[in-house]
């Protein structure tokens, strides 16, 4: 039995370190990071991966995490309080936590999800999310590269597991590692329907990337996974490009958000403004909207949007709606379109603050945005504004979209507000990054 992930790391004192007074009590209260400038004391230097247990004034033990030497977070606590081996058990126990929470969360007219989100499931800086067969484990901090077998070996599932790499670690595991972002690291580096039950059923009706039919090709010949996975989302068919796409292919936080905007959409005109692969809009057809716009900056984000409309054409509302792609800086088409209006405008930019020292800039984006937006409205027209800047609060975003709201003049309701969904646990203050607040036009 292994006893540890513990990558080779032999004949050598544990790390053992001491932190401030003030990150002691930080690391106390849960919070899962310590800082490089809160390390007061370490008895060597520390290799990227391996543990760093860390002592309290009184040299009883404070905590234990992940020690990477390069990044400001210095240290990733997987466990706090009372001593505790991190072995293999510990790993399988972590595991088994994150997959039993979200068992009872999803039917299967749902088969992509989040299964792990970070430190937020004691797995800090590794984010493991589900389509259909396909698993896809992306990290965020060095501290993995060391304990990628171990670890892949834990979560890896029935299917495939593909590993993406954050851009501020590709170099690392590229040079120390051989590892390169969209490597396959368990099942088949092959699609077909036996791998990708949300395709069966409907596979032969679709085109290949390469513009091949798949119906020409046989079923029984799977093809290369050179493009995108599919999977479900509430009954819709999405694709997922797990191995180019932002963050692993698709932005699973927003599902409750979208069956929301479903429900609010019937007869509707809608806007999606950065609309990526066309979620939102996805959801705003089979809701009824007479017409959706998808609006990104990325043309083949929204290549994708329409790939998607064309894997539900057998949901009879979506193949009524009028849909529309437009590639476009939304902050320009905004200010230079004044004078279209919607029924529903859908607004859900990327994080506008990535660091503290933004966020002033971001919320004046934001309030560029929602002023805009809200300008286009129809006579009870609805605002869905979304932020997932963590460095943004999420009283701070709906304060700034009431004012902006009393700032035009018009009158709205304020139908709801929504946080994170189940799936994506936030449990300290950096790891609560997503917000959304529903305005309705009274006027
Ligand atoms: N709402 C989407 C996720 C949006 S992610 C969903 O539910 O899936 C943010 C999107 O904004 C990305 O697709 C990115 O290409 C796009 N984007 C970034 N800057 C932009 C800009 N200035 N104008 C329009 N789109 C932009």
């Amino acid at each position: 039995m292994k006893t540890a992930i513990e990558p080779g790391i032999s004949n050598r004192p544990s790390l053992r370190l001491r932190i401030t007074a003030a990150a002691e009590s930080i690391a106390r209260g849960g919070h899962p990071w310590v800082f490089a400038q809160s390390v007061r004391q370490q008895n060597r230097p520390g290799a990227t991966g391996e543990l760093a247990v860390i002592f309290d004034r009184a040299d009883r033990f404070l905590a234990v995490g992940l020690f990477d030497a390069q990044s400001p977070i210095r240290v990733r606590i997987l466990h706090a309080g009372k001593p505790q081996p991190i072995d293999h058990l510990w790993w399988q126990q972590r595991a088994s936590d994150a997959f039993a929470l979200r068992q009872s969360l999803f039917d299967p007219q749902t088969t992509g999800f989040r299964c792990i989100n970070g430190e937020n499931d004691g797995w800090p800086g590794l984010v493991l999310d589900q389509y259909d067969t396909t698993r896809v484990l992306k990290l965020y901090t060095a501290a993995w590269l060391p304990r990628l077998d171990e670890t892949a070996d834990l979560l890896k599932g029935e299917g495939r597991l593909v590993l993406r790499l954050s851009r501020n670690i590709q170099k690392q595991a590229l040079d120390d590692f051989g590892l390169k972002d969209g490597r396959i690291l368990h099942g088949a580096a092959l699609n077909g329907p036996h791998l990708d039950t949300a395709t069966s059923g409907f596979i032969d009706s679709l085109s290949t990337r390469s513009g091949e039919r798949v119906r020409e090709r046989g079923l029984s010949h799977p093809v290369p996974l050179d493009g995108p996975v599919i999977f479900l989302e509430n009954g819709l068919r999405f694709e997922a490009d797990v191995l180019r796409g932002q963050k692993t292919g698709f932005f699973l936080d927003q599902r409750e958000n979208r069956r929301n905007v479903e429900a609010l959409a019937r007869g509707r005109s809608v806007l999606n403004l950065f609309s990526y692969s066309g979620g939102f809009s996805l959801y705003a057809a089979r809701g009824g909207a007479a017409s959706v716009c998808s609006l990104d900056i990325i043309e083949h984000a929204l290549a994708a949007a329409r790939r998607n409309f064309a894997l539900n054409q057998d949901q009879p509302a979506v193949a009524r709606c009028r849909h529309e792609t437009l590639q476009a800086d939304a902050f320009v088409w905004l200010r230079q379109n004044p004078e279209q209006r919607f029924d529903l405008i859908v607004l859900d930019p990327p994080s506008l603050a990535r660091r503290e020292s933004e966020k002033n800039d971001a919320i004046t984006a934001y309030a560029k945005l929602i002023e805009a937006s809200l300008a286009r409205l129809n006579k009870s027209g609805i605002l869905v504004a979304s932020s997932c800047s963590a460095h943004v609060s999420a009283d701070e975003f709906f304060s700034l979209v009431r004012a902006t709201a009393q700032k035009s003049g018009r009158k709205f309701n304020e139908l709801q507000t929504t946080r994170h969904p189940a799936d994506h646990p936030a449990t300290f203050p950096e790891g609560e990054y997503l917000k959304c607040i529903y305005l309705g036009s009274m006027e």
